[in-house]
């Protein structure tokens, strides 16, 4: 009895993914065998090669939309798009070469150093090189993407095709014709290379809207070649389990089960169901299909007790594959959000209710991967940990004297005060991310925050002085937020003594927010499906369009990433585990005062 936890595309390629090595973990503790293996990681290893740029760049030249022509076997709806498609396509590959007056070339031999600055020890540290490197690296992206256009793969996103709709006909017809997914050869080719033979079970875990189509392509591949029981879950699984369970081809074609929520207790159940010793009826939290073709939804599982459950396992991860010189290990210390109650949000979805683990069983867990894997930096991948249980935390850290560095999303809470801001620096934590979102108190009524207005540039500003960096997210464009209000925000973002990166989001109305079943209280007039596998809505709202939050956001963004382009992280998503290296290396002052000589694109 052999499992096998996948990880698949698109994630930023940095450290490895929680979600295997945590059930890996929690199989191996039952005394189950289980693997991890990461897609995502050998997938970036593989295209981010000089061989395979020029590949794409010649089958760039030699795409012609001409020869996508109408074929009877798609519907109309269908032909229209690959027509609209490959139109689309040429015109990107047209531009490309019209303005590349070639810098392909210099993409191309560069590309393969570029890929050593992100893992090597000496070259990474080098502001000037990494920057310069990272942006090789996209370009290089750019044209694996352009067979492919308008998808678009970055490190930090997959774009999917705009003209397909998130409907399941055409994410299948994605997941089956290679003309629209690169994933799909890049996996037919991947799966050839390993033998897979021994496992009873893949599961694969998609928590993305980046991770849909190369998720399920995979999912579909192994599926039909593997004689392995297929499963998917993850944190976008259970966004959309409502809609999934309606198509039967996802039972048919894609996988055997779906796993809905935390997976700790499901995982062993399903083992013991396979190995005989269970009823499949008995299995927490799964979907499947009985012998009669009805899908059945098992209870979800009971809460979880989290002293119990077993340290992750990453025995399997190769971590040299890693675009990072660093090991970082994501380490979870609870479950859920302790406020669950923001109305646009639906991070904790998916998760059990609030629920965090003791302070020594929390720590422990954070000594043993650090011995273990020789690792110093860690992502507390919690959605929000409350301030007085951090402290405890941070004391137990430095009472052990376990030398780490670590950064975690936070609530800015009064409890955050600058003793335990300081506690928290001395434990290791060298930045947070607090959800700032917006400065206008109306909006932040609307919002339902949870967290005293008045103190929040207090915290901003104690956390600076206890050497913290201050990564705020920032939520633009919420429904009846006027020029005014946005300009407010905006206004923060651009204070550096107290913003050091901002992350923003524009407002987005989500299937699972709090906020959809009161949507007409801010002036949301109506909404509707944006695809049966999207976990958004299309909305519309009397004071905005999406297009106008679209068009917002792009506007600040751009002349946010202009005004600060000589700055490192001014603004990211993604590059945390990157500031994080930055931090621990040289102080939270070296990056802040560093300008970049390089001049990024
Ligand atoms: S936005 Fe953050 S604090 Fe608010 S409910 Fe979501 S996870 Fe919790």
């Amino acid at each position: 009895m052999k499992f096998l936890f996948a990880a698949v595309p698109q994630w930023y390629p940095v450290s490895p993914y929680l979600a295997g090595g945590l059930l890996a973990g929690q199989l191996k503790a039952h005394g189950f065998s289980a693997d991890t293996y990461d897609f995502n990681v050998e997938f970036f290893n593989d295209i981010l090669t000089k061989d395979y740029a020029l590949e794409c760049l010649s089958k760039a030249r030699s795409f012609n939309a001409a020869d996508v022509v109408c074929e009877a076997e798609y519907s109309d709806d269908i032909n229209e798009k690959r027509i609209k498609t490959a139109q689309l396509r040429q015109k990107i590959i047209d531009d490309y070469f019209k303005f590349d007056n070639g810098k392909c070339d210099s993409v191309i031999e560069e590309l393969e150093y570029s890929v050593r600055v992100l893992k090597d020890k000496e070259l990474f540290y080098d502001p000037e090189k990494l920057f310069r490197a990272k942006d090789v690296i996209n370009s290089a992206l750019d044209i694996a993407s352009l067979p492919f256009a308008p998808s678009r793969i970055m490190l930090d996103n997959f774009i999917a095709n705009g003209i397909m709709t998130y409907d399941f006909k055409d994410v299948d017809y994605q997941c089956k014709h290679d003309d629209m997914n690169m994933f799909l050869p890049y996996f037919e080719k991947k799966l050839g290379t390993l033998d897979l033979s021994s496992y009873d079970y893949i599961g694969l875990s998609i928590t993305d809207l980046s991770q849909l189509v190369p998720g399920l392509t995979l999912a579909r591949l192994l599926k039909k070649y593997t004689n392995a029981k297929i499963g998917i879950g993850g944190n976008y699984i259970f966004k959309v389990e409502g809609d999934m369970k309606k198509i039967p081809e996802i039972f048919s074609e894609y996988c055997d089960y779906l796993s809905i929520g935390d997976g700790e207790t499901s995982v062993v159940e399903l083992a013991e169901y396979i190995s005989g010793k269970r009823d499949i009826a008995d299995v927490h939290s799964l979907v499947y299909r009985d012998e009669n073709g009805t899908v059945c939804t098992n209870e979800r599982a009971p809460l979880l007790n989290l002293e119990k459950v077993a340290f992750p396992d990453f025995d399997t991860y190769d971590f040299s594959k890693y675009f990072s010189p660093e090991t970082v290990i994501p380490v979870q210390l609870g479950k859920g959000c302790y406020w669950g109650k923001c109305s646009f949000c639906d991070f904790y979805t998916g998760q059990q209710k609030f629920d965090i683990k003791s302070v020594m069983r929390a720590v422990d867990e954070v000594e043993y991967l650090a011995k273990k894997y020789g690792a110093k930096h860690f992502t507390f991948v919690d959605e929000a940990v409350p301030p007085k249980i951090y402290n405890e935390i941070a004391k137990e850290i430095i009472k052990r004297g376990i030398e780490i560095y670590y950064y975690s999303f936070a609530r800015l809470e009064k409890g955050f005060t600058p003793e335990v801001l300081e506690n928290l620096y001395a434990s290791g934590a060298r930045f947070f991310m607090w959800g700032y979102e917006a400065e206008s108190e109306r909006i932040m009524k609307l919002i339902n925050k949870g967290i005293d207005l008045s103190y929040r540039k207090k915290i901003l500003a104690d956390a600076r002085d206890a050497g913290l960096w201050n990564l705020c997210t920032f939520l633009l464009c919420y429904p009846t937020e006027t020029a005014e209000e946005l300009q407010s925000t905006i206004d923060v973002i651009y204070d550096h003594e107290l913003v050091n990166t901002c992350t923003p989001s524009n407002f987005a109305l989500k299937k699972n927010a709090i906020l959809k079943d009161n949507a007409s209280s801010v002036g949301i007039t109506d909404f509707a499906e944006n695809g049966e596998l999207h976990i958004s809505y299309k909305y519309h709202a009397l004071t905005q369009t999406m297009e106008e939050v679209k068009k917002k956001r792009n506007s600040f963004e751009k002349k946010y990433l202009e005004d600060t382009a000589d700055r490192l992280w001014a603004h990211t998503f993604t590059e945390s585990d990157f500031l994080l290296m930055y931090l621990a290396k040289y102080g939270r002052d070296y990056v802040k005062n560093y300008r970049l000589k390089y001049k990024r694109k």
